[in-house]
């Protein structure tokens, strides 16, 4: 069949792989795409903000990048977070100068800075508790003027191979209005995964439906080296009503503001496990000593409470999550609301170099499925955006100072055929319930090797079992993929800490 060509191809449509559009070469013929519509996305999802040295006077790289490595636990990679914390700065000042996105502002004109947790300064720019969202959206408006980048959205890339370096792929466009769903082939020289989280190998994560981990699935069949997949941040103030576990985020920011956690009897415990840092100890500090004060009491209800604080700065801090709180029945200004953790956000991922490309020429990863190593073993708030800024540009400053070779046409490419048996239901279910009760803050070793065990079975399954290809198939497939990953990571880290 044929192929027909782009200079490059950008999987996702979240800030990195629009970030990496608006930084390539106007002369590069762009392809970029969305498995639904374009700003369907963890990156519009972000609430906190993005943290970068924006103060000069009270803030500098060198507390930038210790409170990233003490979060990290001291497993980052430090060349990388250099690049990130020192040339992130530049990326936020383009983020307004260049595409206009509207950051908070002080009476004087500065940006207004705000704290969160493992922070040691103020530096986290912010839009109110929609920033991500801000940033999302004033970035694919300018991507839309360009005339070099086609971007398609409902459309899941479902197949990548590779054969003399150029790479081949299945798009199955994804009607939502019911029409009839086509393959559409495309052929490219390099490839972008900008493919977003993991979420939804959970069954209660804040990620957005996207996040079922295609890109890092797609890479790992391709040969490309996934690294700390098991490195997995589990988010500790995710709205938890008893009635209606709906995992919406409530930001760091509001403990950044004031905000206290309280256990089953509505007292403040973070300051006996934690007493300098209190609430704002870094997130998997604050999620662990929420499960040990579980532990304690033998009550999972745990609340967050803001109500201290003056009702119209709360109001005016915090518009979303105060209205989308109000809608379940709390009033934040007025009570404490109930959280519990939650899956949130993925360090590890498809491993990159300082210049975010892979081990197979020509593959590239951005953003949240990408394993620069900046985060180490737990992410510092905020600086997820930050890395999908500074690293997808530097995708493309590496991809605009390569050759490609514009002569090349479209290609005739022997793809095997994407007929096959209809996928039967609940495989994605099962996996959800296996990972809640495998790896949910901490390992649980006897549930993750009997998960690990099915999870096998399920990936033989999919592999040879004939299926269509669809993108329920390759959602699926992406699903089960990172849970083997995830568990058996988890399983050889445990037998080589007991040797
Ligand atoms: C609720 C929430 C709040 C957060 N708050 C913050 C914060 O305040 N600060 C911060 O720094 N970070 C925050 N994060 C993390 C941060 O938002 C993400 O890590 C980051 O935005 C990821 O961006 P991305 O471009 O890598 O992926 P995403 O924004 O998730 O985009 C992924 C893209 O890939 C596309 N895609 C996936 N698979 C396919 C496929 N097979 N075919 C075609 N397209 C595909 C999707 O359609 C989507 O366009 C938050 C995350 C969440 C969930």
């Amino acid at each position: 069949m044929k192929f027909k060509r782009f200079d490059v191809m950008i999987v996702g449509t979240g800030i990195s792989g629009i970030y990496a559009a608006l930084n390539l070469d106007p002369s590069l013929n762009i392809l970029m795409l969305s498995k639904r519509e374009l700003t369907l996305c963890n990156s519009a999802l972000a609430q906190g903000g993005v943290a970068a040295v924006m103060d000069s006077k009270n803030d500098d790289y060198e507390l930038h990048i210790k409170d990233t490595l003490i979060a990290g636990q001291y497993k980052n990679n430090l060349d990388n977070v250099k690049i990130l914390v020192e040339q992130g700065p530049k990326d936020v000042e383009r983020l307004v100068e260049k595409y206009g996105v509207d950051f908070d502002r002080n009476a004087d004109g500065s940006l207004a800075l705000t704290l969160e947790g493992g922070h040691s300064r103020r530096r986290i720019a912010h839009h109110k508790d929609t920033t991500g969202f801000e940033i999302e959206t004033s970035l694919i408006e300018q991507v839309q003027k360009l005339t070099n980048v086609t971007v398609i959205n409902n459309s899941v890339l479902c197949r990548l191979e590779r054969a003399d370096g150029t790479f081949f792929a299945d798009v199955i466009t994804n009607n939502v209005e019911g029409g009839e769903r086509r393959h559409e082939y495309y052929c490219t020289s390099a490839v972008i995964l900008a493919t977003g989280g993991i979420g939804r190998v959970y069954d209660y994560t804040t990620n957005s439906a996207i996040a079922t981990g295609d890109g890092i699935q797609l890479a790992y069949n391709l040969g490309a080296e996934i690294r700390n997949l098991s490195y997995i941040q589990f988010h500790p103030t995710a709205f938890a009503d008893k009635k209606n576990r709906e995992c919406f985020l409530i930001s760091e920011a509001v403990r950044g503001e004031g905000a206290y956690l309280l256990n089953c009897h509505k007292e403040r415990f973070m300051p006996r496990y934690e007493p300098e840092r209190k609430e704002l100890a870094p997130r998997d500090v604050v999620s662990n000593c929420i499960i040990e004060e579980q532990k304690a009491t033998g009550s999972d209800e745990f609340w967050l409470d803001i109500s201290h604080k003056d009702a119209d700065f709360v109001r005016s801090r915090f518009p979303m999550i105060y209205n989308k709180v109000l809608e379940m029945g709390y009033d934040m200004t007025k009570e404490p609301i109930p959280i519990y953790p939650c899956q949130h956000y993925l360090m590890g991922g498809i491993n990159v170099d300082g210049k975010g490309a892979t081990n197979i020429p020509g593959l590239y990863a951005a953003g949240e499925c990408s394993h620069t190593g900046v985060h180490g073993a737990n992410r510092l708030a905020s600086n997820s955006l930050l890395e999908a800024l500074v690293f997808s540009r530097l995708i493309a400053e590496d991809i605009n100072a390569r050759q490609i070779d514009d002569k090349l046409g479209d290609e005739e490419y022997p793809m095997s055929s994407p007929d096959g048996k209809e996928l039967p239901h609940g495989i994605r279910k099962e996996v959800r319930h296996i990972m809640q009760k495998a790896y949910f803050v901490h390992p649980n070793y006897d549930e993750a090797e009997k998960g690990l065990k099915r999870i096998t079975e399920l990936m033989d399954e999919l592999s040879n079992g004939g299926y269509a290809i669809t993108p329920e198939f390759v959602e699926t497939k992406s699903v089960v993929t990172c849970a083997y990953i995830i568990l058996k990571e988890v399983m050889d880290r445990r037998a080589e800490e007991e040797n």
